[in-house]
This record gives C-alpha cells, sequence and structure tokens, in this order.
C-alpha cells in the first residue's frame, strides 16, 4: 500500500475579518477537501464547512479506512462515491438554507481528492484547483467552473485578460446554488514522488503556475510548502483568504 503524507493551511485574506475558506485532511479515508465559501456576513464560512463536513460524513460512512480490506475498492467505484458524497453536500447546503433564511445566497466551491491505491480521484464544483507535480512538471487537473474560463474556452479572452478581468471571481457553479449541480470528477494515475496540491483561488490569483511549481518542487517539508505558498499570497497582496492542502505519494 502506497504511503500518502499530506499536511494543510489556511489564512484569512489581508483585508477580511473572517476565513470563509475550509479545509480538512482525513488519513485514514486518504480524503482531502478545500472548500472556498461565498456570501453576505459570515454565510461563507457557514457554506464551506457545511459542504466539507458533508462529503467526510457521507464517506466515512461507506469507505471502509486505509486498514481494512472491506468496502469498495477499484478507482471507479471511489469515484463514483465522491461524485455522490458532494451530491449530497450539495443538498446539504441547500437544506441549511431552507431552515434558515438568512443564508440566502451563500454557497461554496468544493475540490475532493481521494487516493485509491495506484490512482486518485479527483472531483470538483467552482474555482478551487486541483494540480499534481510531478518531475518539476505542474499539470491542472481540473478546470474553473468561472466566466472568464467559458470566455478564454471561446476565444473571446486571452488567458492573461482572464487573470486580470474584473469578472474573475464570478463562478458558474457553487454548491449551494439553486437546482441541481454537475460535479466533474476524473480518475489520475499515481506515481511515487507525486505532489498534490489543492487550493482555493486565494493561492492561484496571486501566484502564477510556475511560482506554484517552484515552491511545490523545492520546499523541503510539507509544512515549509504551505507556508511558502501562503506567504507567497500574501506578499503579492493576498486580499483573499488563501488555503492549501498539499499531499505527497512516499517515493
Ligand atoms: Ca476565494
Amino acid at each position: 500500500m502506497t504511503e500518502i503524507r499530506a499536511w494543510g493551511l489556511s489564512e484569512v485574506g489581508v483585508t477580511r475579518t473572517h476565513n470563509e475558506d475550509y479545509f480538512e485532511i482525513d488519513p485514514r479515508r486518504r480524503l482531502f477537501l478545500v472548500a472556498d465559501g461565498m456570501g453576505g456576513h459570515s454565510h461563507g464560512e457557514v457554506a464551506s464547512r457545511t459542504a466539507v463536513q458533508a462529503v467526510r460524513e457521507y464517506l466515512e460512512d461507506r469507505l471502509a479506512p486505509v486498514e481494512s480490506t472491506e468496502g469498495p475498492t477499484g478507482t471507479e467505484a471511489q469515484a463514483l462515491l465522491l461524485r455522490s458524497a458532494i451530491h449530497t453536500a450539495h443538498e446539504e447546503v441547500l437544506c441549511a438554507i431552507r431552515q434558515d433564511g438568512t443564508l440566502t445566497g451563500m454557497g461554496t466551491t468544493l475540490v475532493a481528492l481521494l487516493v485509491c491505491g495506484e490512482s486518485v480521484a479527483v472531483a470538483h464544483v467552482g474555482d478551487s484547483r486541483a494540480y499534481r507535480l510531478r518531475q518539476q512538471r505542474l499539470d491542472l487537473l481540473t478546470e474553473d467552473h468561472t466566466w472568464v474560463h467559458e470566455q478564454v474556452m471561446a476565444g473571446f479572452l486571452s488567458e492573461e485578460q482572464a487573470r486580470v478581468h474584473p469578472l474573475k471571481n464570478v463562478v458558474t457553479r457553487a454548491l449551494g446554488s439553486e437546482g441541481d449541480i454537475q460535479v466533474d470528477v476524473r480518475e489520475v494515475p499515481v506515481e511515487a514522488g507525486d505532489r498534490f496540491l489543492l487550493c482555493s483561488d486565494g493561492l492561484t490569483t496571486m501566484m502564477r503556475d510556475a511560482e506554484i511549481a517552484e515552491t511545490l518542487a523545492t520546499g523541503e517539508s510539507l509544512q515549509d510548502v504551505c507556508r511558502e505558498l501562503v506567504q507567497g499570497a500574501k506578499s503579492r497582496g493576498g486580499f483573499d483568504d488563501v488555503t492549501v492542502v498539499v499531499v505527497e505519494v512516499e517515493a
């Protein structure tokens, strides 16, 4: 069985009073989650925490811990479970809104990574991202569900224009938005030495992929990597909350 190590760090944006991001590391189920909440007052916090806890609880009941041989195995089965967990999380956020009208308008992104033996399942909704660093090469594993990304895909904006566009924060999918939610799930092969990064847009709006790759590749410990990424975002302005989770597959 592959050995996995992970670390996470989340800090409030420099111009903000509370952190609306939320992350969780569940080493027994090899589950890693980052969510970036939105909504007035402190409701973004409620949305991100509700979604992360809903996914964890859903999988806790259905996914055997790593030391057990029971439960579904194989990436495909686990990816299906992860997808169901995120749909459940969407329902939980909607349910919280129905129970308390003051929460209307809250929502959250979510990116999840589940290690399943020789591969990982990556699932997301919104603009929180997953990356894989392998041999100095950084690959983005998720596609932002944002208006500016759609414009880039359609050829109306360049990547650089999208980076600085006033509407760059507009997400086209979020947990807690009305109606059904479409969850992107993919399976990604794993090799010893791979480092995975889950992050909120507080990191990626401040640091370019090349800077993220350099930090991921050169950081001694995972704690160092997380600290350097968060400090990197904050030293470049860091007005938004920034959250990073780094997962390493041991060589
Ligand atoms: Ca954010």
